[in-house]
């Protein structure tokens, strides 16, 4: 096979190289994940077993048919008994299991799609039309497998296997990235996704190189090829030369070793050479990713995504969190920091972190009822999360954020809350932290423009640049055909960034920015230059982030600032942006 290259958007960093594990659209509805080893053998059997129960209620149906029944009905079953029993069904699944240890629904969803597509082809109408009798049969064994699917643990020390294999797949929910995180895939690439989509955002805090918004790498990609992701370029090179391979191997050495020296950084304060300190905070999805933001050397959790917590992987039973089960998310946080701050952001559902278990009816996902809106919209479910995070407080230094705020009466509504919150609480003998202090995200462009109204009422603030950039410019941030529109450097952007950062100085209110532009080392020197003094990113940047700012002095860099927020040129900009640059690097 002839090598090719693609280009896509970076979203992390790093260089991957493995094998490509297709992802088909189908094989999303249900759970996938890999067996190990081990496993294989009762994963099969979980199967066999599964399509031997419909055999047998197929008979029970069949001998069951009432004397007056259609003769269709019996044809009818006979046809789903036969396809069963075909080796396309019952026997290739069993070897998708054993050959690449996909899990027994999901090497059944592979299979049926593979057969569906070859259907497609058939130009005989009345056999083309039995692909719906292949996936009614398929999901009754779908349906028989989910009722055992617990039965099989999933495997927690997955095989090597899985080491170095990429995930290609048209789309990946946020929540369906969410079940990757317990398997140690190398790498994601997807045709669709912006830079801050939040798929995107979640495979960054995973740690692990990938390009989204590839366009058709999923059509083109074909399984078990070998592929290069080379994510701080954004491109993915499929079937690479052996000369090819063995350079890229060489750089991924390469990119180890700096990471290994970076880590040393650890207990380093990030104090620039001219004495200014810069706090470096964590952005977290679940609590076990606490533990890990320390290692790196965060000073605290700036931002943890609630929201996480509550959405479930398509294809399952959603159920909201208890506030004790919720409790216990943050209160594991906490105490993994401690005694460091954490952030916890409320709820922010909506947009491309769909909440299954909503009667809404949303028209337009990213400007309806999204985060706080939500909340507001259902005073139970926020009363709920606000016991839990108020009663994490107990254990260590806690901030409430509120995402998208935009009006006076949604900080009003939303402290109302939170006293309410307190005052059951307090009548319960529930302890928390009674000066827990609020913020707001700044990411709403009315929140950026009207500031005054939230330094009155609140403790801090956190700039969401993801949103703010989405919704100044526009462009939404999941959609990858506007993703060349998305412009963190755009004038207006950088205009909004420092009105936020000289009111809320003037007012002396701590404000951090949690948004993607923190973990952007291109613009660690024009933030803090501007007077962003706190920044809250993935853990995985944050060595990398705490080193150039070791290496940077402020007082050298103030000139390109003035110039870059004075100028409504973009090649001007980004021209004074690369001199700053420069500007540290002379210094060694
Ligand atoms: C943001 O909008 O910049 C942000 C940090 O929040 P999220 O990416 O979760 O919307
Ligand atoms: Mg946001």
């Amino acid at each position: 096979m002839a090598s090719f290259t693609l280009q896509g958007i970076p979203v992390s960093r790093g260089i991957a190289i493995g094998r490509a594990h297709l992802l088909r659209p189908a094989a999303l509805d249900v759970q996938h994940y890999l067996v190990a080893q081990e496993l294989v053998e009762a994963e099969v059997q979980r199967l066999q077993a599964a399509i031997a129960r419909v055999h047998k209620d197929l008979q029970t149906l069949w001998s069951d048919l009432p004397q007056d029944a259609p003769t269709e009905l019996g044809a009818f079953i006979d046809v789903h008994a036969l396809i069963l029993s075909d080796p396309m069904l019952s026997d290739a699944p069993m070897d998708i299991i054993r050959t690449r240890h996909y899990n027994a629904e999901w090497a059944l969803v592979t299979q049926i799609d593979e057969l569906s597509a070859q259907f497609d082809e058939i130009e005989d109408d009345y056999l083309r039309e039995r692909k719906a009798d292949i996936q009614q049969v398929a999901e009754r064994v779908l349906k028989v497998l989910t009722g055992t699917a617990n039965m099989i643990p999933r495997s927690d020390g997955i095989d090597e296997r899985s080491a170095n294999m990429i995930v290609v797949a048209r789309d990946i929910s946020p929540a369906d990235m969410m079940q990757f995180r317990d398997v140690a895939f190398t790498g994601f690439v997807t045709d669709e996704g912006g830079q801050n989509s939040h798929t995107a955002i979640v495979s960054r805090s995973l740690g692990i190189p990938a390009v989204v918004g590839m366009g058709n790498a999923s059509r083109l990609i074909e399984q078990d090829d070998w592929i290069i992701i080379d994510s701080d370029a954004g491109v993915v090179i499929v079937a690479p030369t052996s000369m090819v391979l063995d350079q890229y191997r060489e750089r991924q050495t390469v990119l180890q070793k700096a990471r290994k020296k970076l880590a040393k950084l650890k207990k380093t304060p990030a104090i620039t050479q001219d004495g200014v300190e810069i706090t470096l905070l964590a952005n977290i999805e679940l609590p076990q990713d606490a533990a890990p933001a320390l290692e790196a050397g965060a000073s605290g959790v700036g931002l943890f995504r609630s929201e996480f917590l509550f959405m479930e992987s398509s294809g399952q039973e959603h159920k909201l969190p208890t506030e004790e089960e919720q409790f216990e998310a943050y209160r594991t946080a906490v105490q993994a920091m401690k005694g460091r701050p954490v952030t916890i952001r409320t709820l922010d559902v909506g947009a491309d972190k769909p909440l299954e278990a909503t009667d809404h009816n949303i028209l337009n996902p990213a400007l309806g009822l999204r985060a706080i809106r939500y909340c507001l919209a259902e005073p139970q479910l926020f009363l709920t999360q606000l016991r839990a995070i108020l009663r994490a407080s107990a254990f260590g230094p806690v901030k409430i954020l509120i995402p998208m705020m935009a009006h006076g009466f949604e900080i009003d509504q939303t402290l109302a809350m939170i006293a309410q919150a307190k005052v059951e609480l307090t009548l319960e003998e529930k302890a928390f932290d009674k000066d827990v202090p609020v913020g707001a995200m700044i990411e709403v462009p009315a929140a950026a423009l009207a500031l005054p109204m939230f330094v009155k009422k609140l403790d801090f603030l956190s700039v969401g640049t993801n949103d703010l950039i989405q919704y100044t410019l526009a462009i939404d941030r999941a959609d990858h055909e506007v993703a060349h529109l998305y412009d963190s450097l755009h004038p207006a952007i950088l205009q909004l960034l420092q009105m936020i950062v000289s009111t809320a100085q003037k007012a002396e209110m701590p404000v951090s920015i949690c948004g993607g532009m923190a973990g952007d080392i291109r613009l660690t020197r024009l933030l803090t230059s501007m007077g962003f003094r706190e920044l809250s990113m993935p853990a995985a940047l944050l060595p990398e982030i705490k080193q150039e700012i070791l290496n940077m002095r402020l007082d050298t860099l103030q000139g390109h600032v003035k110039k870059i927020l004075r100028s409504y040129d973009s090649n001007v900009i980004r021209e004074t942006l690369t001199e700053m640059e420069a500007v540290g690097k002379t210094l060694h």
